[in-house]
């Protein structure tokens, strides 16, 4: 089964929750840290840095997706631009910048690089979150 990544909005923890793609459709993780069912789907860098057959499994309808090229950050950006959609939530500033970076033919790891919320250690550290 695929993990998923997920911020919690409770205590700003990064956490991954392994799902089959008919429970990520519904079910309410809880945080395992303070247990915050407040949970947001995170775009994590290993879905956008590595080609993992696992990731396309969180798709409902792969032939939707059928021209995605990981390989071309434009073909990535209109991928995820599709997927945010589907998800019909807000994903974040970060996740609409990491899709204009790659319509802009950045490549994801220089995009990462330059993200450090998007490595896994908190930037502005407990109280840099107004
Ligand atoms: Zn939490």
């Amino acid at each position: 089964m695929p993990l998923y990544d997920y911020r919690c909005l409770n205590c700003q923890q990064k956490i991954a929750v392994r799902l089959s793609y008919a429970e990520y459709d519904t079910a309410r993780p809880k945080c395992p840290l303070c247990g915050s069912d407040r949970l947001q789907r995170a775009i994590g860098r290993v879905r956008i840095a590595k080609s993992d057959d696992t990731r396309m499994e969180s798709l409902a309808d792969p032939s939707s997706f059928g021209d995605l090229d990981e390989n071309d950050p434009r073909s990535m950006a209109k991928f995820m631009r599709k997927m945010g959609s589907e998800m019909g939530e807000d994903l974040g500033p970060e996740f609409g910048e990491v899709v204009d970076r790659l319509e802009s033919g950045e490549a994801p790891e220089s995009i990462e690089q330059s993200m450090p919320d998007m490595g896994g250690s908190p930037a502005g550290g407990p109280d840099g979150d107004l």
